[in-house]
């Protein structure tokens, strides 16, 4: 498959966005780590909230295809700046996918133009691999729901006007996923932001602690509006995140193959570029070639969802690929920067700092290993 004209121009824009904008400023944001306003105001109003929303509600629909370009080239230059997208374009598409009319009219306009910013909530303190043990619930009270419990290490959480809370909603249900909804929560009484968290890289974009003591929701703020089909929901909505985190390390590890590629044939030594070493010219070539075969595995993934095809399997192979080759590509361009690779006056170090992030995120490459263990038997039973 190919992107459409349009579609091509979007990535283009964001290239564009990227390189003229963002890229001779990225340091400054970086060093500050605070909430970079002007750039996400810069994406507001180039319909980058709304890559996942229909048109008819104020977005732009684009293909997952186009979306996963998008969010490469934006991770190419920031990491940080996929990451704004990252949760709200999960939200977005589970209301697109799941919503009732009432939701969708509600919230996707304003998620399109980013007006609203939305985040997904499942990881708890006492883990984030085993969601079936998931302890914050929210109980029927007079017509509604009463939330209780607590979430962790959630992105965006203080710019975020809408939260994707994944939460046990029938406590008596055996196995516990069939007892869980996807609650749509706009902050309010009964619920706080308690903590930012500090954190090696992701800088920029905060990580929360969310409490939720004793809040009253609506009944209507059930995604679809049928409660306890929440994990079913949400594990396709991973797929399009699993998706959008290969996609950011595809970012991470373009940056740093193109890094490599200009500091090697910049850098002399022994009378001749270092590339011409063959140890350096090898890591160079494996680079290369690691990367493009994470691209086709990403975009693989990506046209899998947009022929509306399961694609958990291959979301978690092209996530669990993309990540740790985002991570080895990180640490070679590292090398073949040599000093000049640890150093701050260049963007490598950034680069891993930023890639252990898509190894850990949206399920750790453990658990995608069990997906794809589990899916590839099932697949090929004997
Ligand atoms: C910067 C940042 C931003 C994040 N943003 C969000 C967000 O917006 N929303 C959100 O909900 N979460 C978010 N997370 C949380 C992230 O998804 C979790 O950290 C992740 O799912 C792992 O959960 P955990 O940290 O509790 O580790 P644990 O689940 O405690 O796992 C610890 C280790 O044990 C391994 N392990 C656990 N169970 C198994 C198993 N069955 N098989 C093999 N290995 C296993 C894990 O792979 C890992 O290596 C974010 C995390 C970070 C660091």
């Amino acid at each position: 498959m190919s992107l459409t004209r349009d579609e091509e121009q979007m990535v283009a824009l964001v290239r564009d966005f990227i390189d003229q904008r963002v890229a001779p400023r990225v340091r400054e944001f970086e060093e500050d780590d605070v909430y970079p306003e002007e750039f996400i105001e810069q994406m507001k109003e180039l319909g980058f909230f709304g890559l996942l929303a229909p048109a008819d509600h104020g977005g732009v629909d684009v293909s997952m295809e186009c979306f996963a370009r998008v969010c490469e080239e934006l991770a190419r230059g920031w990491m940080s700046l996929a990451g704004a997208i990252g949760g709200h374009s999960v939200i977005t598409y589970l209301i697109k996918t799941f919503g009732t009319e009432q939701q969708q009219a509600t919230y996707l306009p304003a998620m399109a133009d980013g007006s609203i910013r939305a985040t997904m909530a499942l990881t708890e303190p006492s883990g984030g691999s085993d969601l079936q043990a998931m302890r914050t619930h929210a109980d029927p009270v007079d017509g509604g729901f009463v939330i209780t419990g607590s979430k962790t290490w959630i992105s965006n959480a203080s710019h975020s006007g809408l939260f994707g809370l994944l939460c046990v909603t029938d406590r008596s249900a055996a196995p516990a996923h069939q007892g869980m909804s996807v609650l749509l929560v706009e902050p309010g009484e009964g619920f706080t932001v308690s903590k930012k968290l500090p954190k090696l890289g992701y800088r920029g974009v905060e990580a929360c602690e969310l409490v939720f003591d004793g809040m009253h929701v609506p009944a209507d703020a059930v995604l679809g509006g049928e409660p306890n089909r929440g994990w079913a929901h949400m594990m396709r909505g991973l797929e399009v995140g699993r998706v959008q985190v290969a996609s950011r390390a595809l970012g991470v590890g373009q940056a740093s193959l193109e890094a490599a590629t200009r500091y090697a044939q910049e850098r002399e030594s022994f009378g001749k570029p270092i590339w011409k070493h063959q140890s350096v010219g090898n890591l160079i070539a494996d680079m290369a070639t690691k990367q493009q075969a994470a691209r086709l595995l990403t975009l693989d993934a990506a046209q899998k969802l947009d022929r509306g095809e399961r694609a958990d399997l291959e979301a978690g192979m092209a996530k669990l690929f993309a990540s740790e080759t985002a991570m080895q590509l990180a640490l070679d361009s590292l090398r073949v920067h040599g000093g000049y690779g640890y150093s701050k006056e260049y963007d490598v170090e950034r680069y891993f700092r930023d890639a252990p992030l898509m190894i850990v995120g949206e399920g750790t490459n453990e658990i995608q290993r069990n997906v794809i263990a589990a899916q590839h038997i099932a697949r090929n039973k004997i």
